[in-house]
């Protein structure tokens, strides 16, 4: 319709995963296993369960702490920062939007990686930014790609790390020499949407090098080790001047009374997310043999999904899958045809999900690329 702002007029709305209520409601089929969105198998921590039942319901007539005091707080003390740091988000996804209204407009560049998160590409079409898609090394960010690709009119870049959907991730000191050479005009946001997840040595502690680099963005979220994704709530951590700047654009309760609280209890459950992190490397060894087993390339992650190569194309194997019940994710919008993303679920959810995934490649062909 030619009402919408140019930006608009192209977007293709973001494409969430199925959930198992809508696949159940569609195949008529019960027991269905979802591993689509990257969600928490564990669920939450028991402590979120007690907080939000602890709730009493004249909350919801108030409205929530717009300034998320004591989540804040307790962030900031668990982080070594200062409160002034954070700024909580709806959502992680919140908070890079608000990087992009922050400081972009349609007459700047956003630069973001080929196979790197969806949002990127919504966020710099819906302000009408222009998008410099670097291509990928070794399935995640080029980082010298990126630097070069920085011009006049560059005002933000986007590097999920790890990336979803190819669990790649990149080293300090690749990441230091790069924001050695981002000029002062340019934000650049670091997703950490999986951090707690990686425990490769060489991954960058980018909270402390917000000392040496006054222009990056880190942002966080408890939708994923936390499992608390249907409440949606992320944040970023930065310089106290960019986060005064997010501040101003922010709805004023972006982020309800429930989910502040559910976070917060969510924060002081160490053990959780422990056990979440050791759940999930069990799961990535199981899924990688099982890869080697059936003969498939996979790309190696250090996230809570791996993306697998089914040598032929995914959505089919995709839609086989939802027939017996397992929800995946074909990843072709992210130019991957031949992968399958798969979130890492417990031990019998992976088994399943090998034990259909096996019988759907032995009744469909192969194809030679
Ligand atoms: C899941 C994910 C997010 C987090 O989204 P929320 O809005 O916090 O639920 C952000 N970035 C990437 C790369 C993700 O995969």
């Amino acid at each position: 319709m030619s009402l919408a702002a140019p930006g608009v007029r192209g977007l293709k709305p973001y494409q969430p995963g199925k959930s198992v209520e809508e696949l159940e409601r569609e195949q008529g089929l019960a027991g269905a296993v979802k591993l689509a969105s990257n969600e928490n198998p564990l669920g939450p921590s028991p402590l979120v369960v007690d907080a939000i039942h602890s709730i009493g319901m004249e909350t919801v007539s108030r409205y929530p702490d717009g300034n998320g005091f004591a989540l804040r707080r307790a962030l900031a003390g668990k982080l070594g920062v200062s409160a002034e740091q954070i700024t909580l988000g709806n959502g992680s996804n919140e908070l890079l939007e608000l990087a992009a209204r922050t400081f972009v407009t349609d007459r700047h560049q956003i630069i973001y990686s080929q196979h790197s998160f969806a949002v990127y590409s919504l966020v710099t079409q819906a302000i009408g930014a222009e998008a410099a898609v670097t291509p990928a090394l070794g399935w995640g960010n080029d980082l010298d790609a990126m630097a070069k690709a920085i011009g006049d009119s560059t005002r933000l870049i986007f590097i999920a790390n790890p990336n979803n959907p190819t669990g790649t991730w990149v080293e300090l000191q690749a990441l230091s020499a790069f924001l050695d050479s981002v000029p002062s005009h340019v934000i650049v946001v670091m997703d950490e949407a999986y951090h707690e997840y990686v425990d490769a040595p060489d991954y960058p502690d980018s909270i402390a090098m917000l000392s040496d680099y006054p222009n990056m963005l880190v942002t966080r979220t408890f939708s994923k080790i936390h499992g608390l994704a249907g409440l949606r709530i992320g944040y970023g951590v930065s310089r106290p001047e960019v986060a005064e700047l997010l501040n101003r654009v922010r709805q004023p309760f972006n982020v309800n009374g429930i989910a502040l609280a559910a976070a917060e209890a969510a924060l002081k459950d160490v053990d959780h997310v422990f056990k979440s992190r050791s759940v999930n490397k069990a799961g990535l060894v199981h899924l990688a043999d099982a890869f080697d087993h059936l003969g498939l390339p996979y790309i190696p992650s250090v996230g809570n999904f791996i993306s697998v190569d089914v040598k032929r194309p995914a959505g089919l194997v995709y839609e086989t899958l939802l027939k017996k019940g397992v929800i995946t994710r074909p990843i072709a919008n992210y130019g991957l045809p031949n992968h399958l993303r798969v979130t890492v679920g417990t031990e019998e959810e992976n088994r399943r999900f090998i034990e259909v995934l096996a019988e759907v490649l032995t009744t469909s062909e192969e194809v030679s690329s």
